[in-house]
């Protein structure tokens, strides 16, 4: 299905696949129909597309792949709930992709941006990989296709960009990203709401500043994992670039700008950011962050740390869990305590490698 050399359907904004199309003397009403089959039924061929002309279709074959990304494994966690796929792009790279599906209403998908990470954070086994290239716009999109075809009629009803890859550090693809998911079904699109679309930024003050001025109201999430800049620039080296103060202070004019709640994620690390000097820090840091003194507006997410091959660092047990909790909660610091998902198959945060074993059992 995929070739190195053309373009994928999922590579064009409606603007360009009208253009296309105009150079063919065709229709504007084709943009439409074509998107339609493209994201609402999530087509293999070109030859589904059964009610365009056939000879718009053998043009469409000749000068487009409809999609550039190739499934080269699937797993599905022991609790079933955690499906994991590993995609071969037509370069070689590879990527990963995730569904969690929860009590049967919620099913998010977990996209990569990039192909590994250049932010080389500890614990993160895309970090401990590298960087090797940016997704197009396209090779983002496709990931969240593939998910949905899966679903069928089920729906997916999330997305978040917190697989592989800093989202910030390939702003331009992300951004054509979510305007193709988020166009409305009415114009042949996706049509996900862009609430319903979470965006987890490490902390690149730049992105965050840019990301305020966009007309989107997709979710923001940072990455923070310490609250002072001595160990968190030793978990999250960028930190050296855009310290503490930077962030809280990108982060609170993004709230006071936009309105918007953000979540601060904080990857649980026994003895490492999980003691109450941290924890106290952290009720410091979220109120330095908040503009106003509403609690709505700065979220903290819980998330013990996922085990990688490459970190020796592991997920505290429970009381010095909740012992970290009950500092945020005495404080009045909105948190969630996250459950552990698809560990038994490196799907949970910060474990994305694209090492996937080759094995299917869809
Ligand atoms: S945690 Fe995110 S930003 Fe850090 S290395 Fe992993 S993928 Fe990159």
């Amino acid at each position: 299905m995929t070739s190195a050399g053309l373009l994928s359907l999922y590579d064009l904004t409606q603007a360009q696949l009208a253009e296309q199309l105009a150079q063919w003397g065709e229709p504007a009403f084709r943009v439409k129909q074509i998107w339609r089959w493209l994201y609402q039924r999530f087509i293999a061929d070109v030859d589904e597309m059964t009610d365009l002309p056939r000879e718009l279709r053998a043009r469409l074959k000749e000068h487009f792949v409809i999609g550039r990304l190739q499934p080269v494994a699937v797993q599905r966690s022991r609790d079933r709930w955690t499906r994991k796929w590993l995609f071969r792009l037509p370069d070689g790279s590879e990527v990963e992709a995730v569904l969690m599906e929860y009590d049967g209403n919620r099913r998010t998908a977990c996209i990569s941006s990039q192909v590994g990470c250049a932010m080389a954070c500890s614990f993160c086994a895309t970090g401990q990989m590298g960087f090797m290239r940016n997704l197009r716009a396209g090779e983002i999109v496709e990931q969240v296709i593939w998910i949905a075809r899966t679903l069928g009629q089920s729906r997916l009803t999330n997305i978040v960009y917190m697989g592989m890859g800093e989202p910030f550090a390939n702003y331009q693809s992300v951004m054509e990203s979510i305007k193709r998911l988020t166009t409305p079904a009415s114009e042949g699109g996706f049509g996900i709401g862009a609430r319903k679309i979470t965006l987890s930024t490490v902390g690149l003050v730049p992105g965050i500043r840019r990301f305020a001025e966009e007309p989107l109201q997709i979710n923001l999430a940072v990455s923070l994992h310490a609250a002072t800049d001595e160990l968190r620039s030793q978990i999250v080296p960028i930190n050296t670039r855009y310290p503490l103060h930077e962030l809280t202070k990108a982060t609170r004019d993004y709230i006071r700008k936009t309105n918007r709640r953000v979540s601060y994620e904080w990857a649980l690390i026994e003895r490492v950011n999980d003691t109450l000097e941290q924890a106290r820090a952290l009720v410091e840091l979220v109120r330095q962050t908040n503009p106003r003194d509403d609690a709505n507006l700065v979220h903290v997410n819980l998330i013990p740390l996922n085990p990688t091959q490459g970190y020796a660092g592991h997920a505290p047990n429970l009381k010095r869990r909740y012992a970290f909790c009950s500092v945020l909660e005495r404080a009045g610091i909105p948190f969630t305590l996250r459950v552990r998902r698809g560990i038994d198959i490196a799907a949970g945060c910060g474990q994305l490698k694209a090492e996937t074993t080759r094995c299917t059992d869809e």
